[in-house]
């Protein structure tokens, strides 16, 4: 057991694109657990597009992280003490302290995840937040029925590639991506179920999913917000339904980007536009975590990660994954020191 573990704090606040400058990586000696409490090695950490949000001093649906202290986010790793006695040794547990290779984490706010269904750090991704938060999306908020038409932005992603066999899984006849450059669009039609493709990048959104969707878009999960909204929007049909997800196109953004400006197709379509966090359907993850289970075996919920190594290069892997330098769900893998 190493005497001291090295954590990453924020140290400014961003203002627009986040760089290097606004974190530190501090040496801290390694905590005790109190009463009720589990010292945890951290073998993976999580890097997600809300701590952008959470970078920021505004009120939101999470408090902002505070300056000078460490980030936190989704880790998994071992317990190496435990005051906590439905914890053990060795246990595997998923909690809220990543951006750090050792936490002292409540044992309440842990939950031993079971190895044998994937590996550790899949309960990061499909079979976590990531998992339900496409399976609430398109089973609640903007419900998929058979034979609809889905559209999913941010589709190379670790939501998106959820998202796309969900969908299929809840009857969706057709699921068209959008991600940008040729190399993603490629792997959403030949790897992740998708069976049309967009390059957002290449241009011409709109004339794109009008290919894609000659009969028009049922469901969309809005992964992006900005001009994959509006260009949804345009390409909806009657009665459709819109899971308003993220809108990472505006995370780093320093005055507020203009809204679409075709709303009023709302009225005349009957449209629904429902923003959801997906900690409000934590009763749906039993009912997701049993269906995950059953799709990973039978090998239909196929998922994707970008690993990278090395506490000393979370930053970056947070940098890049705002940039889309991931495919699925972007981690960082920790190896025990010596
Ligand atoms: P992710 O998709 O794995 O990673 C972010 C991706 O965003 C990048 O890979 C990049 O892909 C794309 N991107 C970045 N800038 C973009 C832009 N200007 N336009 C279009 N795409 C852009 O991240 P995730 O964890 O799966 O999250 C996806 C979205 O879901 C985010 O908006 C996140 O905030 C949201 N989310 C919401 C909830 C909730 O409870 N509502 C929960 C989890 C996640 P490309 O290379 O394709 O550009």
């Amino acid at each position: 057991m190493p005497e001291t573990s090295r954590e990453i704090r924020l140290a400014s606040r961003p203002t627009g694109e986040p760089t290097s400058a606004n974190f530190s990586v501090v040496d801290v000696p390694v905590g005790e657990p109190g009463p009720g409490q589990i010292l945890v090695r951290n073998a993976w950490l999580s890097v997600d597009p809300y701590m952008r949000g959470r970078m920021n001093d505004a009120k939101s649906y999470v408090p902002p992280f505070e300056l000078g202290q460490p980030l936190q986010g989704g880790a998994v790793g071992e317990v190496v003490a435990s005051n906590a006695a439905h914890v053990p040794l060795g246990a595997t547990v998923l909690h809220p302290l990543g951006w750090r290779e050792y936490a002292v984490v409540d044992a309440a706010s842990a939950r031993v995840v079971d190895t044998a269904i994937a590996p550790a750090q899949a309960y990061l991704g499909a079979l976590g937040m990531v998992g339900l938060t496409a399976y609430a999306g398109l089973k609640r908020v903007a419900p998929v029925k058979e034979g609809d038409v889905v559209f999913v932005s941010g589709a190379a992603g670790a939501v998106g590639i959820i998202a796309a066999r969900v969908a299929k899984h809840l009857g969706a006849a057709k699921v068209i991506g959008s991600a940008g450059g040729p190399l993603k669009a490629k792997r959403l039609e030949a790897e992740f179920g998708y069976d049309a493709a967009i390059d957002y990048k290449a241009g011409d959104l709109d004339g794109q999913l009008a290919l894609a969707a000659p009969d028009g878009v049922d469901v969309y999960f809005d992964n992006v917000g900005g001009d994959h909204l509006r260009a949804a929007i345009d390409a909806m049909n009657r009665d459709g339904r819109v899971a308003v997800c993220g809108a990472i196109s505006a995370y780093n953004a320093t005055t507020p980007p203009p809204g679409p400006d075709n709303l009023h197709q709302l009225i005349g379509k009957r449209l629904t536009l429902r923003g959801f966090i997906v900690g409000d359907h934590q009763d749906l993850a039993a009912e997701y975590a049993q269906l995950a289970a059953g799709w990973l075996r039978d090998g239909s919920l196929q998922y994707e990660e970008t690993v990278v190594d090395g506490i000393d290069n979370t930053v970056d892997a947070f940098l890049g994954m705002l940039r889309g330098a991931n495919t699925g769900k972007m981690l960082i893998r920790l190896t025990a020191r010596d």
